[in-house]
C-alpha cells in the first residue's frame, strides 16, 4: 500500500500558533534560563546556536531511470559532553531547521540521561513510501558518502529515527566500513541488526524507557488518582518502532490499550484492542484502520478521546493550540520528539495535565544506542537482562532528578520569590516538567562547560 507520508501530518492545523522549529527550540530554552541564575546571553547563544551544519545535495538515479537530487543535513548542536549523538529521519518535509532543532533536543537528552555524548541528528527530504527497497538504499548509500569524515565512531554517530530503521543502520555501516577498510567501524551507528554488532534491547528500548520513565512516575504520586500503569486507559498514536513496541510494553504491565493509529488514522475498541492482531493486520495492509472489532478514528479524535495515559509516538506538533484544551488524558508522555506544541504546554500546565518531555520520556533509545555503542568499541555483548537492568536504573534516577526539581520550581513559584518566567500571555506560568528536566540538563551542560572552559 502506497501512501504519502505528508498526508494527514499534523492535526487540523495548529492555529495562529508560531511553529517555527528554532523559535520554539529558543522559547523553550529561554524559559529554562529563566529558572537558572546568572545565566548570561552570551551562554545562552551558545546553548542556541548548532555547532555545526552540513547539507548535501546529491543526485540518484531512480528505478525508472530518471534522476533525482536529494537534500540531506546533518547537524551537531553541542559536543561539549562528548561525540554528536543522533538519529537520521527521513521525511518528505523534513528542513535543515527541524534538524538544528532536533539535535538539540538530543544535546539536552543526553545530558540528561548522562551518557556522554553531544547532540546531533541528520536525515533526508524523501518520502519512503513513495520508494523502492533499492532506491531507498541508494539515497542513504550516497547521503552516508556525502557526509564523509563528518560522521565516526568517536564524532558524530548516527542511530534511527522516523522512517529508518535497522535495515537503514546495515546500509549505513557497510557504507562507512567501505569507505573506512581496516578499522572497528561498528560504533559509527547504533540500532543495528543484531548480527552486524546491535544490542539486545535496542530495538525496544526506546519503548521500554517511556515504560519504566511513566511506573516511576505514577509511583512518585506524579497523577492524582492513579497510582499504577495496571488497569490505565492508554492511548498511543503512531504504530511504528516506538508506538508498537510501547503499547505491547504498557499492554504487558497491565494496561488496557483503548486506541491506537498511524498516518492513515486510528482504531479504538472501549475493551481493549488485540494487538498482536494489530501488528499482524498492519504488516499485511500496511496500516492499522479496517481490523474487524475495531471501530475507526481520526487522528485528531484519538488525540482528545478521554484517557488515563495519552502517548504521542509519531509526528512533532500533534498536540497543539487547537487542540491541548479538549485532551481527555490525565498523563501525556512525550515517546516521539516534540509531540506537543509551546502553546499546548502552557494550556496542559494550567489545566493540571503533566507531560513527562521527550527528553525525559523517550531517553531510552540514547541509554541503549550508548551500551550498544560501548559494546562494539569493546567488542563485548551483553546479556539482555543486564541492559534492562541499567537502562531502569538511568530512567528511574531522571525521572527522580526531574520530579524534585519540578516540585522545587513550583514551591518557589507558590512562595512568588520573583515574577521570573510570564510566559505567552504575560502572567506567571507554572514551571512544568520539561522546563526542570532543561534545567537539570543545562545544569550538567553549564558545569561541564565551565570546568572545560571557553576555547582559547
Ligand atoms: P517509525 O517511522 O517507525 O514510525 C512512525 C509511525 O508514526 C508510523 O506508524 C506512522 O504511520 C505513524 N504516523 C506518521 N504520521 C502520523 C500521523 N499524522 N498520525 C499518526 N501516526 C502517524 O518511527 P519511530 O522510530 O517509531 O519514531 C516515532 C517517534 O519517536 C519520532 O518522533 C521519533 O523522533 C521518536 N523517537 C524515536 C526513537 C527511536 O529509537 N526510533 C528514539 C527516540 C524518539
Amino acid at each position: 500500500m502506497v501512501d504519502s507520508q505528508a498526508s494527514n501530518d499534523s492535526p487540523e492545523g495548529c492555529g495562529m500558533e508560531d511553529l517555527d522549529p528554532l523559535q520554539v527550540s529558543r522559547w523553550r530554552l529561554q524559559r529554562a534560563a529563566s529558572c537558572l541564575d546568572g545565566l548570561s546571553d552570551g551562554m545562552i547563544d551558545f546553548l542556541t546556536a548548532p555547532k555545526r551544519i552540513v547539507t548535501v545535495n546529491f543526485p540518484v538515479q531512480m528505478g525508472d531511470g530518471t534522476v533525482r537530487i536529494f537534500e540531506g543535513h546533518r547537524v551537531i548542536h553541542n559536543r561539549v559532553l562528548g561525540p554528536g549523538k543522533g538519529g537520521i529521519r527521513f521525511h518528505s518535509e523534513l528542513t535543515r531547521d527541524d534538524v538544528c532543532a532536533l539535535a538539540s533536543l538530543m544535546t539536552w537528552k543526553c545530558a540528561l540521561i548522562e551518557v556522554p555524548f553531544g547532540g546531533a541528528k541528520g536525515g533526508v527530504a524523501c518520502d519512503t513510501k513513495a520508494l523502492t527497497t533499492d532506491e531507498l538504499r541508494h539515497i542513504t548509500r550516497r547521503y552516508i558518502t556525502e557526509l564523509g569524515d563528518n560522521i565516526g565512531p568517536h564524532t558524530d554517530i548516527l542511530a534511527p529515527d522516523l522512517y529508518s530503521d535497522q535495515q537503514t543502520m546495515a546500509w549505513v555501516y557497510d557504507t562507512y566500513d567501505v569507505m573506512h577498510p581496516g578499522r572497528n567501524n561498528r560504533p559509527v551507528v547504533t540500532g543495528k541488526p543484531l548480527d552486524l554488532g546491535g544490542s539486545l534491547g535496542r530495538r525496544e528500548a526506546t519503548g521500554r524507557g517511556c515504560l519504566y520513565a511513566t511506573e516511576r512516575f505514577l509511583a512518585q504520586a506524579g497523577v492524582p488518582g492513579l497510582p499504577e500503569i495496571r488497569g490505565a486507559k492508554v492511548i498511543v498514536q503512531g504504530f511504528g518502532n516506538v508506538g508498537s513496541v510501547v503499547a505491547r510494553l504498557f499492554q504487558q504491565a497491565g494496561a488496557v490499550l483503548v486506541a491506537v493509529s498511524d498516518s492513515q488514522g486510528g482504531i479504538c475498541n472501549e475493551n481493549g484492542l488485540d494487538l498482536e492482531a494489530v501488528a499482524t493486520f498492519k504488516e499485511e495492509h500496511g496500516t492499522v484502520v479496517g481490523l474487524q472489532d475495531t471501530r475507526s478514528i481520526t487522528n485528531e479524535d484519538l488525540l482528545t478521546a478521554a484517557c488515563d495515559i495519552l502517548i504521542p509516538a509519531a509526528l512533532g506538533d500533534q498536540i497543539c493550540e487547537t487542540n491541548a484544551e479538549r485532551v481527555g488524558a490525565k498523563l501525556i508522555v512525550e515517546a516521539a520528539n516534540s509531540p506537543t506544541t509551546p502553546a499546548a504546554d502552557l494550556i496542559l500546565a494550567r489545566r493540571g495535565i503533566p507531560v513527562l518531555p521527550d527528553i525525559l520520556a523517550n531517553a531510552g533509545g540514547v541509554t541503549v544506542s550508548y551500551f550498544e555503542w560501548v559494546q562494539n568499541i569493546e567488542n563485548e555483548h551483553w546479556e539482555l537482562e543486564e541492559i534492562n537492568q541499567k537502562l531502569l536504573k538511568k530512567m528511574h534516577h531522571a525521572v527522580d532528578e526531574v520530579v524534585a526539581r519540578w516540585r522545587e520550581l513550583l514551591k518557589e513559584l507558590m512562595e512568588n520569590v520573583d515574577g521570573r518566567d510570564t510566559g505567552a500571555a504575560g502572567v506567571q506560568e507554572p514551571a512544568d516538567l520539561r522546563v526542570a528536566a532543561l534545567v537539570v540538563a543545562i545544569e550538567r551542560l553549564l558545569q561541564v562547560t565551565d570546568e572545560r572552559g571557553i576555547w582559547p
